[in-house]
């Protein structure tokens, strides 16, 4: 739709430019003459075109001209005597009607367009104009390459949830005939990459029902009409194949909250919305077997008529995938690929807290295209864990030129961090490397022994510390910072900042404090006892600052307590470039 609108645009511009241009050459072209110099310079004349009493030609030096005057028979046989090339062209009555369309027919057009555009959507005749269609990408249950039940690992409570869904779309009379109430929408929550979009595809497959996947986003079109023209195209498209499964991914973006979040009211959106809602609440009056399902990471942000009752009523939660979900995943996709039988995926799934479903099957794409490129037979530990740290760390940057100094810089720095790690031991180090990676000149890699749920605040300060380590060490040892812990400083801001505004870990107690763009960003009115008085919004910031400070404090004293050993370390870093961490064991003891 937009490209209709710029390449109206361009053509306008165009023509506008065009008579411009034409307009400028005229007048530049020919020179005006008046009539009686025309007389007088006759003899000069090369050839002339008349028409009516416009007189237009070129001297025989070439130079073009033009003057208006009565043409009579006299002049007309003096021009011939003068030996003038002479060219009468008759002359045109002139059209009204022509000038009209000249100037009216690009501007008529637009608006034809834009009526007959607008007329289109009113009367909700999707065919009319092909860009309200639903562009709903259906998957039919085919029997080769189905994802079933089996190829989503891990979530055996959500697919326990879910179990009911697919009996209804395999038979929804009998749900009928028990009087039951059908599952009708659902919501699946999570992050992104959990399995929301495999599962939904799964449950359609389990079940031999088709699969409708739209994108909340494509809904929200340049045009006021065009995304709730579509959801009623969705709706249609689905009805003739029901039983079935629409899913509609990131559901967010059209669910928001209505007339609040950035940009205010938002027609266009809250036309869709309205739309969706029809929909959904004729699938239950008319009691059709369609199953609607919608994911989002933002729960918080839809609009409470989205989950009223008889609508996506019911919640699923995917959480991201703990020891024993990574380790189930890992076989899942190993199995697709060629890999070493040896691969101890209990210590791969370890290695990989917080990675999603997403992210376990990217990096062991990731490691097959290696094992390829380097003519490996199959995926081994090695590539594995290769793959990881790229997605961990990003890529090695090997040619990166640093200089010496830069290179010793980083080597101190890492070993601020890992020293500080080390002492404080807040998650064990698995390696710490001066080469270059992604944004990062050097890593220090922390992973923890067990998945963390919660963090109480002993942690957090420690995490801090060895965040602040790097710094610390920098202005020890070079008296002068540099750049390069900007990262460091962002994190540990980031951290402080949660430690008081939201877990209530400061002298100011247990209380959810929330900036003014965060409440805009949730679309909520801000009341006036949720905004922040300006004295609190201080002893925030105090707050705040104190944390960073003691942690650099603590972070000082650690390092400035063990400069030996900081200095040896970063000495063997600059020569070795990357320790593991019996490596890093070794030169500390
Ligand atoms: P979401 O819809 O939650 O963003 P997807 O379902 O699109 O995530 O997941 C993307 C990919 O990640 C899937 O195609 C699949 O390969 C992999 N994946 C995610 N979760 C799982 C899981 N539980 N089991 C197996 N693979 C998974
Ligand atoms: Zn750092």
């Amino acid at each position: 739709m937009k490209y209709i609108l710029i390449w109206l645009l361009i053509f306008v511009g165009s023509i506008l430019v065009y008579r411009a241009i034409v307009d400028v050459q005229q007048k530049q072209k020919f020179e005006s003459l008046s009539f009686t110099d025309f007389i007088n310079k006759l003899e000069n004349v090369d050839e002339v075109k008349i028409r009516g009493n416009k007189i237009e030609g070129s001297f025989k030096d070439g130079k073009a001209f033009r003057t208006y005057g009565l043409v009579e028979w006299e002049l007309i046989k003096k021009l011939y005597e003068s030996g003038v090339r002479v060219n009468i062209i008759p002359e045109e009555k002139p059209s009204i009607l022509r000038d009209i369309l000249i100037a009216w027919v690009p501007t008529l057009l637009i608006i034809f367009l834009i009526f007959s555009f607008i007329r289109g959507v009113e009367r909700g005749n999707a065919r009319a104009i092909s860009f309200t269609r639903s562009k709903a990408k259906v998957f039919v249950p085919k029997k080769e390459n189905k994802i079933t039940f089996d190829d989503v690992a891990g979530l055996d409570e959500v697919k326990q949830e879910v179990k009911d869904i697919i009996d209804y779309l395999k038979n929804p009379d009998k749900f009928k005939d028990f009087g039951i109430r059908p599952p009708k929408g659902v919501i699946f929550i999570g992050p992104p990459g959990s399995g929301k979009t495999l599962l939904a595809k799964a449950i359609a497959n389990e079940a031999g029902v088709p699969f409708f996947y739209e994108v909340g986003s494509s809904f929200i079109e340049l045009f006021v009409g065009v995304g709730s023209a579509r959801v009623r195209d969705l709706f249609e498209k689905a009805r003739k194949n029901a039983p079935c499964i629409i899913f509609i991914d990131e559901i967010d973006a059209v669910g928001r909250g209505r007339g609040t979040g950035l940009g205010g009211g938002h027609d266009e959106r809250e036309q869709t919305l309205n739309q969706l809602l029809v929909e959904l609440d004729g699938i239950e009056s008319r009691g059709e077997p369609i199953v609607v399902i919608a994911a989002t990471n933002r729960p918080d942000i839809l609009d409470s008529a989205l989950l009223r009752p008889g609508r996506f009523d019911r919640k699923i939660y995917f959480p991201l995938p703990d020891l024993k979900g990574r380790i189930e995943i890992l076989k899942v996709h190993l199995k697709r690929v060629k890999a070493d039988p040896n691969i101890d995926v209990e210590k791969i799934a370890k290695s990989i807290p917080g990675f999603s479903g997403a992210d376990i099957e990217s990096m062991i794409n990731d490691a097959a295209i290696m094992a390829i490129r380097e003519k490996k037979n199959f995926i081994d530990e090695e590539l594995l864990m290769r793959a990881r740290d790229k997605m961990i760390m990003g890529v090695e940057r090997k040619g990166i030129y640093l200089t010496e100094e830069q290179k010793r810089r980083i080597a101190y720095h890492e070993a601020g961090h890992a020293l500080v790690a080390k002492i404080e031991g807040p998650d064990p180090i698995e390696k710490v490397s001066i080469i270059p990676r992604g944004r990062a000149l050097g890593v220090t890699l922390q992973v923890p022994e067990e998945d963390r749920y919660i963090m109480d605040k002993e942690y957090l300060m420690k995490k801090v510390s060895v965040l602040l380590g790097g710094l610390v060490s920098e202005e020890l040892f070079f008296n002068n910072p540099s750049t390069g812990a900007a990262d460091d400083i962002e994190k540990s801001t980031e951290i402080a900042r949660k430690m008081v505004y939201e877990w209530g870990m400061s002298s100011l107690g247990p209380i959810a404090f929330k900036s003014k763009e965060e409440y805009i960003f949730l679309g909520r009115e801000i009341s006036r006892t949720e905004t922040i008085s300006e004295e609190t919004a201080r002893k925030l910031d105090e707050e705040v600052r104190n944390i960073i400070l003691t942690c650099y404090n603590r972070a000082k004293t650690i390092i400035s307590d063990n400069v030996d050993k900081l200095h040896k370390l970063a000495k063997e870093l600059f020569e070795k470039e990357t320790l593991t961490a019996k490596e890093l064991d070794a030169v500390l003891s």
